[in-house]
């Protein structure tokens, strides 16, 4: 007799489920699929104990005739496509009729169903994919499916689920990606009997964000959308300041259906790149609409990683696009109003609004000067008005007016020079130093109001960009130290520093192989070697080896370089001259300086209107 047995249907469901259900994510994940595949406009998920306990969908879709609800749970039953070539051709989720008779195979399940144009709806139970009772009854128009005590026939699959918090976690990623898929439709999501998500189904994505997100996230988000001859990119991403600790938070979309794209993330970290505060990752919705020709047929539908037949272009379309979100906003936070007189003011302003439109009026024919700086400011909305002044002026005139203003003083005579500060011609200068707090924020006057400047942060910034120039132009300045410094390292790290004793070389670091793992340290950039601390110059390239991706080519010297800035800048709570603070201020507005290198802001301002605002002048 030969060895080769035909397994029974039975085994042969349970081995299948295996494939497509390994936990209670993927059966929420199969249900709401089926659901939005029926047009549904409002999907509500009740989940207990994580989806060990119970799992229930209900959906308002087209529903199902009795026939189709029984044929449903038949293995390859599906109404879909009968020849599946393209995923992402397709325009439905489900195609391969094998969710429902997998799920049912593994569990206790009812099912209850309509059409419109039926009559009564069905009423079906099965246990292990068995139908053992059906009946008709009255019911809602659309489907709702129960599944209770998933794995009971199987086990071993029931113990290797994991605690209730993390199946709880994956049932709401699920639920999370596709609420942003379609905002169009309303997500509910309940666990033990508490509201996790609830989604409006407006189609705005941004309220989608706001849902799963919060508040803050949303309002900090900006818009990309971008148009070209094969594909279009459109969402949010969160600006450089508003990051979260993992890349967890980013959902990219290819046609509607999400994907895990490592090109694609790497593109967008790439555009923010040192915007971003090291292992901090932005928010990141993006949704890519191409032909299905341009990504990979063989996508397999459970391990979502998508491949791209073009992927330059993608990777080129989806950089560009938030290079181009990320320069049109504005990265200066606002110093906000307190809530509560903002409102007041709200108020007062309705009342008083001829009177406001009026002084308005006088304001802009009395004084050429104002009328100026309007024309001005609506010229370059997207730039911070400090910089609008500056512009036009060469970095030679800029340091005769510091030197006019500021020249040659000592800090015994600040005071006095503070005085001379507030009288000189609002035109002058853009950016003047008032005084210094905390030894670690300088305020200054800017054409527009004031400025608080986080003074480590801001000078951080400065000297990135001058490295980053320098290096462009291979000019980066090496000092070399008169007792070199030894360097012990691992086995491992020896290595990673041979293979880039180049690139550390083009950013100021000599170093000499000294046997061993040990190196010798010949050279630093002169920005580090004026600290004089042997100390931070070990430290720095002991963390430089530590925390660096060493294979990632062309991020190297950038990450050097931010690194270098940062231990070379002046620290917080260190006090500075007046014309310290002015030399910084002039060369923020040359550099245009936003945020520092890690991504945090450098300032904050506040306008000359919130001011009068706040003390009641308008
Ligand atoms: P697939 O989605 O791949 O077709 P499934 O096993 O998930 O396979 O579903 C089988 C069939 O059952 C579907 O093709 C569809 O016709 C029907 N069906 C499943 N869920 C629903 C639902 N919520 N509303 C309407 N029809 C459904
Ligand atoms: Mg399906």
């Amino acid at each position: 007799m030969g060895k080769i047995e035909l397994l029974s249907e039975e085994v042969a469901n349970k081995i299948a489920a295996g494939e497509v259900i390994e936990r209670p994510a993927s059966v929420v994940k199969e249900l709401v699929e089926n659901s939005i595949d029926a047009g549904s406009t409002r999907i509500k998920v009740k989940v207990e104990d994580g989806g060990k306990k119970l799992i229930q969908v209900l959906d308002n879709g087209e529903g199902m005739v009795a026939e189709d609800a029984k044929l449903a749970f038949e293995r390859h039953a599906t109404s879909k496509v009968k020849e599946a070539n393209d995923l992402f051709a397709l325009r439905t989720l489900g195609f391969r009729g094998e969710a429902l008779s997998s799920i049912a195979a593994v569990s206790r399940l009812k099912l209850t169903t309509k059409r419109e144009d039926s009559l009564s709806g069905i009423k079906l139970r099965l246990v292990g994919g068995e139908i053992e009772k059906e009946e008709s009854c009255g019911c809602q128009v659309g489907t709702n499916i129960l599944v209770k005590d998933l794995f009971f026939n199987t086990p071993v699959r029931y113990k290797y689920l994991r605690q209730t918090s993390t199946e709880i976690g994956h049932i709401s990623d699920i639920i999370n990606r596709l609420s942003l898929a379609y905002p169009a439709i309303s997500f509910r999501l309940e666990h033990n009997g508490r509201q996790i998500l609830e989604t409006t189904g407006n189609g705005n994505l941004l309220d989608v964000i706001f849902n799963i997100y919060g508040r803050e996230a949303a309002k900090d988000m900006l818009e990309v959308d971008y148009q070209q001859d094969y594909m279009e990119l459109t969402g949010f991403i969160a600006k450089p300041t508003t990051t979260r600790s993992s890349r967890k938070h980013q959902s990219y979309f290819v046609n509607d259906r999400f994907i895990k794209s490592g090109l694609m993330s790497k593109a967008v970290e790439e555009a923010y790149h040192t915007l971003l505060t090291i292992n901090r990752h932005p928010i990141v919705v993006l949704k890519l609409k191409l032909n299905p020709i341009l990504v990979d047929v063989n996508v397999h539908p459970t391990k979502l990683e998508a491949k791209f037949s073009r992927g330059n272009i993608v990777y080129k379309v989806v950089k560009e696009a938030v290079t181009k979100a990320i320069k049109n906003s504005d990265l200066i936070p606002k110093i906000e109003l307190e809530e509560k007189s903002k409102q007041k003011d709200e108020v007062k302003k309705g009342s008083k609004k001829q009177d406001y439109q009026q002084k308005n009026l006088n304001l802009t024919t009395g004084s050429k000067q104002t009328e100026k700086k309007k024309k001005n400011e609506s010229k370059s909305k997207q730039m911070p008005k400090y910089t609008q002044q500056t512009k036009q002026d060469s970095k030679e005139v800029r340091a005769k007016k510091i030197e006019r203003l500021f020249g040659g003083v000592e800090d015994s005579k600040v005071d006095q020079v503070q005085e001379e500060s507030r009288q000189y011609n609002e035109e002058d200068l853009s950016l003047v130093p008032i005084g210094q707090i905390h030894q670690s924020y300088i305020i200054a006057q800017g054409l527009d109001g004031m400025y608080i400047i986080d003074q480590h942060a801001a000078h951080e910034r400065v000297i990135y960009q001058q490295l980053l120039q320098k290096y462009k132009e291979e000019q980066v300045k090496i000092q070399e130290l008169l007792l070199p410094l030894k360097l012990d390292l691992t086995h491992q790290e020896a290595q990673l520093l041979a293979e880039k004793e180049e690139q550390l070389a083009n950013c100021g670091f000599l170093l000499e192989e000294f046997g061993g793992n040990s190196y010798l340290i010949q050279g630093v950039p002169v920005q580090l070697y004026k600290l004089d601390d042997q100390e931070l110059i070990l430290d720095t390239i002991y963390k430089l080896i530590k925390e660096l991706d060493f294979k990632e080519e062309h991020h190297f010297a950038k990450k050097v370089l931010v690194m270098i800035s940062c231990k070379a800048a002046i620290k917080a709570k260190t006090k500075l001259s007046v014309k310290e603070m002015s030399s910084l201020l002039a060369d923020i507005e040359g550099y245009q300086v936003q945020t520092c290198p890690h991504g945090r802001p450098v300032m904050m301002h506040l306008s000359r209107r919130e001011l009068e605002k706040k003390f009641k002048r308008r």
